[in-house]
């Protein structure tokens, strides 16, 4: 299939300012390296102070990711502010919006946006051209953007939406919310992918500053319109656990 068709199929608007992630309580968090609009919304729960930040297309060619995020917003973030569940929602459907345009990993620098958080363990070495760190820990806009966001909003529980091989990555004490996730997804739960992933979103907010994160990687190339009927109640699932 080629990248237009994919993104034909995978996302219904050709600008992140349409579609689902336009007015109603959207607003441009920042933008991109290559200047363009990263957008977000923040619903607010009416009396808990738990609060859950979901991150669709940190790597621009995971379509998947960003498929259920568009569905998700339709379905629950339809009011301007209030979150329909009982705790708060920050989202962040599409951090990444110059490598999903170009249907590509990196952002607009040619950096590797789930290598370039400003972890302890931040490398400036890399074995492929696909996983380029940047020249320093947090140097892109989308990934201060990002830090910024976990400092500020505080969330309780993190997950980032990615796809590869299926498979429930955790950091720092994400167990019992994979467990959950794990009876809908018959997914495997792994705590390490298997290869160094210095400057992850997961070590920042997992490891460094103990935030449930979850990666969820859905499996490359699955029918976009299937991710979301496949993925909801194991994501509704793991909300229990807040
Ligand atoms: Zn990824």
């Amino acid at each position: 299939m080629s990248t237009k068709e994919i993104l034909k199929e995978s996302i219904p608007f050709k600008n992140p300012k349409e579609a689902v992630f336009t007015g109603n309580g959207w607003f441009v968090v920042g933008q991109s390296a290559g200047k363009k609009d990263i957008m977000a919304k923040k619903l607010e729960a009416e009396k808990s102070k738990r609060k859950v930040l979901l991150i669709g297309g940190v790597h621009g060619n995971e379509t998947e990711g960003v498929r259920f995020m568009v569905d998700f917003c339709k379905e629950f973030a339809k009011d301007e502010q209030k979150s329909p569940f009982d705790f708060g929602l920050y989202l962040l459907p599409l951090l990444n919006p110059d490598g999903f345009f170009k249907y590509e990993r990196k952002n607009a620098a040619g950096i590797d946006l789930n290598r370039n958080m400003s972890t302890k363990d931040w490398a400036e070495e890399y074995t492929e051209e696909k996983y380029n760190p940047g020249k320093y820990p947090g140097s892109e806009p989308e990934s201060q953007i990002l830090e910024q966001v976990v400092n500020m909003y505080k969330p309780n529980y993190i997950i980032s939406f990615h796809s590869w091989k299926p498979l429930i990555n955790i950091n720092g004490p994400a167990e019992p919310f994979a467990e959950k996730m794990k009876n809908k997804l018959k997914m495997k739960i792994v705590k390490d992918i298997g290869y160094p992933t210095p400057g992850s979103l997961g070590t920042y907010a997992g490891w460094e500053r103990n935030i449930p994160t979850i990666t969820l990687e859905f499996e490359r190339g699955m029918k976009l319109e299937e991710v979301y009927r496949y993925a909801k109640e194991g994501v509704l699932d793991s909300f229990t656990v807040l």
